[in-house]
């Protein structure tokens, strides 16, 4: 479970599956990939270490964890034993990386999975996705936090090309594509206009809307305190 405090009380923000099982699968992954982990280095290694690090908060059901835990094994092992087949063509730079990009009034942060240096210098992002059966470059082009990742490295690391990569780890799917230095310019120009408005806008001067998300957002709690929130269902 999650926490947060504002100035007007503390709030509880319920632990969810889905990142569950996503970051334990992530872990795993990280221990594969590091090269200085010399206790995970084949894929029964870390399928074993999936079963010992296992995050197990936000199951309704012990059932419903045994049955997350299991696919889990089954979508790493696939997906390693597929990766001892055919190893990746660049060699591992950074894994689990936060990188940062000055904006001016703030700073745009991206973590990134891991990224690989490939023959000829390109630094490739890698980004895992738990849930996906299929990728495809659009897919890629259209995921902002993939241009973002995009968009920090390059200015990180100038004298590189800079290109990102999604791992469908259901599927072992992956696509790829770099964006043009034109695409980053625009991006960062959107960023700085967006977080402008961000920075500037009397957050309390406005009132939230009631919509059928409401229902499932943990901020819910918060948003009722406005005296003319009306939510769609009564509390
Ligand atoms: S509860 Fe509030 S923050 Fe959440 S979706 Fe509704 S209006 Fe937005």
């Amino acid at each position: 479970m999650w926490t947060y405090v504002n100035p007007r009380g503390r709030y509880y923000m319920r632990a969810k599956s889905y990142f569950s099982f996503g970051t334990s699968l992530h872990q795993a992954l990280q221990r594969f990939y590091d090269a200085g982990d010399t206790g995970v280095t084949t894929a029964s290694e870390a399928v074993a270490a999936l079963e010992e690090s296992w995050i197990d908060s936000g199951y309704e059901t012990p059932d419903q964890m045994a049955d997350a835990l299991s696919e889990g094994k089954e979508i790493l092992a696939r997906h390693l034993e597929a990766v001892e087949q055919q190893p990746p063509s660049g060699k591992t730079v950074f894994i689990e990386r936060q990188f940062r990009h000055d904006l001016g009034e703030f700073v745009l942060i991206g973590r990134v999975d891991r990224v690989d240096e490939q023959p000829d210098g390109t630094y490739r992002i890698v980004d895992y996705k738990s849930g996906r059966e299929s990728v495809s470059e659009d897919d890629v082009r259209n995921d902002i936090a993939m241009s973002i990742y995009q968009l920090i490295l390059s200015r990180r690391f100038d004298d590189r090309r800079v290109e990102a990569s999604i791992v469908a780890l259901r599927s072992g799917e992956e696509a790829t594509v770099r964006l043009s230095s034109a695409q980053l310019t625009e991006l960062e120009q959107d960023l700085v206009a967006i977080g402008q408005e961000i920075l500037r806008r009397n957050w309390d001067e406005m009132t939230p809307v009631a919509k059928p998300l409401c229902e499932r957002c943990d901020f819910l709690p918060l948003c009722r305190q406005h005296p003319d929130y009306e939510p769609l269902l009564p509390a």
